[in-house]
């Protein structure tokens, strides 16, 4: 049954990250020079990360998405993944990735047990994409989204985080992308972290989003049926796919969130921008009974909303590659 925080919200999600690492240096997520590497030791092993779960669906999480960094560079994923899946009680397994490892894993990700994929393509210009994910090869990762789909995945969910002067250009394409195919393709506000000085300049709000793109197309609200998530859906009349909005700056879903993060590193996190995360690796040493208390607390006490624009708030810098997005 699904544990209720102090706020009345049902926790049935973790997002669990398996590593800081990845192939690609997005400007929004990571550092030029890439995060400070951890060392083998602080990344968690597989086996404690598959204790974290265990303990968590047992405390009522329903969905796991595993993430990272990029997922697909850890050595070993794929019998994890498929260990994930036999979790007696998980009901979602899904797996969040930049496409650039999905040719050569399609196959044996579905046949693990992985049940949907969300693809990061921020731009579908050449260029444009290279300069934002610092030397990406969008080919890449438009066979890695073919590649998924010939293997039998439902349509890709496709992220696209909006930065102004950079990819802003390509509302228009992304729109029309879902006229022809059926993805789900949404729009992410860009979220202050410790790569974004750019921030609030490029700063470009779901509703702005929503302007540019009605402007040109009619579209029209979906109402959010199923497993959404937090985006607001939208559909230009007669498209096959549709459009999602996700605005944790502009207009926060923390009333309806359902979510804790753990991170490679053994971080638990009842919210993102969470000040006070808590380590589980002392619990290593415990029983599952002293970790599955220490979990169950985070997911009690999940803070009733982000403080991130609060004005008196500090909140500490990070990456988003540290924490899983
Ligand atoms: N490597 C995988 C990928 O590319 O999707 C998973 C990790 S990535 C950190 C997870 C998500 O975080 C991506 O959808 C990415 O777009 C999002 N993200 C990273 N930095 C962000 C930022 N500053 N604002 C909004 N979303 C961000």
């Amino acid at each position: 049954m699904a544990s209720t925080d102090t706020h009345g919200r049902h926790i049935t999600y973790l997002r669990l990250s398996v590593t800081d690492r990845c192939n690609l240096r997005c400007q929004y997520c990571m550092p030029a020079e890439g995060v400070h590497k951890l060392q083998h030791d602080d990344i968690l092993s597989f086996e404690s990360l598959l204790r974290i779960a265990r303990l968590a669906v047992s405390l009522g999480i329903e969905k796991i998405r595993v993430t990272g960094g990029e997922p697909l560079v850890r050595k070993g994923i794929l019998p994890f993944l498929q260990n994930l899946a036999a979790l007696h009680g998980l009901k979602e397994l899904v797996l969040t990735t930049n496409g650039m490892l999905l040719r050569k894993y399609a196959a044996e990700l579905r046949s693990a047990g992985v049940q949907r994929l969300n693809v990061s393509l921020d731009s579908m210009q050449k260029k444009t994409y290279a300069t934002l994910t610092r030397g990406g090869n969008l080919s890449r990762a438009l066979d890695g989204i073919d590649a998924a789909e010939e293997t039998g995945f439902p349509p890709v969910k496709i992220n696209a985080v909006v930065i102004r002067g950079l990819n802003d250009n390509e509302l228009l394409d992304f729109a029309e992308l879902t006229l022809r195919t059926a993805h789900q393709v949404r729009f992410i506000e860009y979220m202050p972290t410790n790569t974004a000085s750019d921030w609030p300049s490029a700063f470009v709000s779901g509703e702005e989003i929503l302007d540019r793109i009605g402007k040109v197309y009619p579209i029209r609200p979906l109402p959010n049926v199923g497993a959404t998530g937090p985006a607001k859906l939208f559909q230009i009349p007669g498209a096959l796919g549709t459009l999602g909005i996700i605005t944790p700056i502009s207009h926060h879903f923390c009333e309806n969130c359902n979510r804790i993060r753990v991170t490679a590193t053994g971080i638990v996190k009842g919210c993102l921008f969470d000040n006070g995360p808590l380590s589980l690796k002392p619990c290593f040493e415990r029983s599952d009974e002293e970790m599955r208390a220490v979990l169950y607390g985070v997911l009690r006490n999940k803070p009733d909303r982000h403080h991130l624009l609060d004005k008196d708030t500090l909140i500490t810098p990070f990456s988003m590659s540290e924490i899983g997005g």
